[in-house]
């Protein structure tokens, strides 16, 4: 069966087209600027096929997916001869709220819900909607399926998704620790049992998703227990351009002192916190590393910040387990940057963690970066957020039949 898979933004949509006899994706591309102007790169993964990387004319969501459908379709560019082979589509939806527990066929119902749960993630879900909507006028029947950022997350208990404020906030508005990254985090569950040969039942496992924004999971049996982002994708760690964890009191002083109302203040702590603020260089790891390396202290200090952050969830998510089995790195920079992993572990050797420094010079591949008589085990583990999309789509849509 052949799943297209679609993350759509405000202004952009990510796709990529996998066939599920082979678990591959055949086809990949984003469509951006929707609204502004319009540009499509479209790449297919199977021999001989060239690149589509052109502007092209798209006002609106629907135009984007005509275009993506006609690309995924044509006799050049194309990788399946008519739609009629598309089997499904699944979606990434940001923010299901408490409504969704599980990847879902999305029906009228479903449409309704996933409107009221809008004010829970403004920018993203309406765009995820628009996505949606834009499938529906243009593949007609075709089953589509929304998987959630957030329903990993959904077992937390409410000792570990509750806020310490009146109850009524939680009744009235929903206010609470939903967690993001739940496909991520989803896929390292999975796959860390078929690595280790182990199951999911039996172990106790800390995902460290390391990307532009970080969150780490506690995840024992299977299941999300603990996770670091919150109501919003603001806290936990401080990530590229996001504070992380701060004192609310501090932005109440800020805008007193500096005169901002409270969208300026949260824009600064979305888009200039993080190591890009403390630092003054940059987000991208990379290039902090290089920076740091040259003798930038700035740049050296936020890498150490978010080693030592990093490493503080990690211990409070062994007191949340009482214990663990595995310690798994995944994202960009998990998957990538060896000297991050190190210095993260160089806090845990309390643990029993041992890091095995030729193992840990991999990059973007499955290993096991710890030394044999490693209490714990550390691992790399590339996350694949798409194929879980794919998967749960084609599942729920052959379980309706
Ligand atoms: P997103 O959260 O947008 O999905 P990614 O998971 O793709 O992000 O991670 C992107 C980040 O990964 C970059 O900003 C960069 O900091 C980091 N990164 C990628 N490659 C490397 C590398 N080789 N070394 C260090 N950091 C890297």
């Amino acid at each position: 069966m052949k799943i297209l898979v679609i993350n759509a933004g405000s202004s952009s949509l990510k796709y990529q087209l996998f066939d599920l006899d082979t678990e591959k994706a055949i086809a990949k591309g984003v469509c951006e600027r929707i609204g502004i102007d319009g540009h499509l790169k479209h790449t297919p993964l199977v021999e001989g096929k060239p690149v589509f990387n052109e502007d092209i004319n798209l006002p609106t969501h629907a135009e984007a997916i005509a275009a993506v459908i006609e690309k995924l379709t044509s006799k050049e560019y194309g990788v399946v001869t008519s739609m009629s082979e598309i089997g499904a589509v699944g979606h990434r939806v940001v923010h299901g709220g408490e409504a969704f527990k599980g990847s879902v066929l999305i029906d009228s119902d479903v449409m309704a819900t996933l409107e009221e749960c809008i004010p829970l993630a403004p920018l993203h879900n309406p765009a995820n909607i628009a996505g949606i909507k834009a499938c529906a006028s243009v593949m007609g029947d075709v089953p589509q399926v929304a998987v959630f950022d957030t329903s990993f997350h959904q077992t937390m208990p409410p000792k570990a998704f509750m806020y310490a404020l009146p109850y009524k906030f939680y009744e009235e508005l929903k206010i609470r620790r939903y967690g993001f990254h739940g496909t991520s985090h989803r896929y390292v569950s999975r796959r860390v049992p078929q690595i280790l040969g182990i199951p999911g039942e039996d172990l106790k496992i800390i995902s460290c998703h390391m990307g532009n924004g970080s969150s780490i999971c506690a995840i024992s049996g299977g299941k999300s227990v603990d996770t670091s982002m919150g109501f919003t994708p603001l806290v936990g760690l401080p990530m590229g351009t996001r504070c992380g964890d701060l004192d609310n009191g501090v932005l109440q002083y800020i805008m007193h002192k500096n005169g901002y109302n409270i969208d300026e203040m949260i824009n600064i702590l979305n888009k200039q916190s993080g190591v890009l603020g403390v630092s003054g260089v940059s987000s991208d790891f990379r290039d902090l590393e290089e920076a740091a390396n040259k003798g930038d202290e700035r740049s050296a200090l936020a890498l150490e910040m978010f080693f030592y952050s990093v490493a503080k969830v990690v211990g409070s998510y062994v007191a949340a387990m009482n214990g663990v089995d595995v310690i798994a790195f995944t994202a960009g920079i998990g998957e990538n940057s060896d000297t991050t992993r190190a210095g993260i572990c160089e806090y845990l050797t309390y643990l029993g963690c041992h890091l095995d420094v030729e193992a840990n010079k991999v990059r973007g591949k499955e290993a096991i970066i710890s030394t044999p008589d490693s209490k714990v085990k550390i691992m790399v583990v590339p996350t694949n957020e798409e194929l879980v999309i794919a998967k749960d789509t084609m599942e729920i849509v052959k379980g309706r039949k």
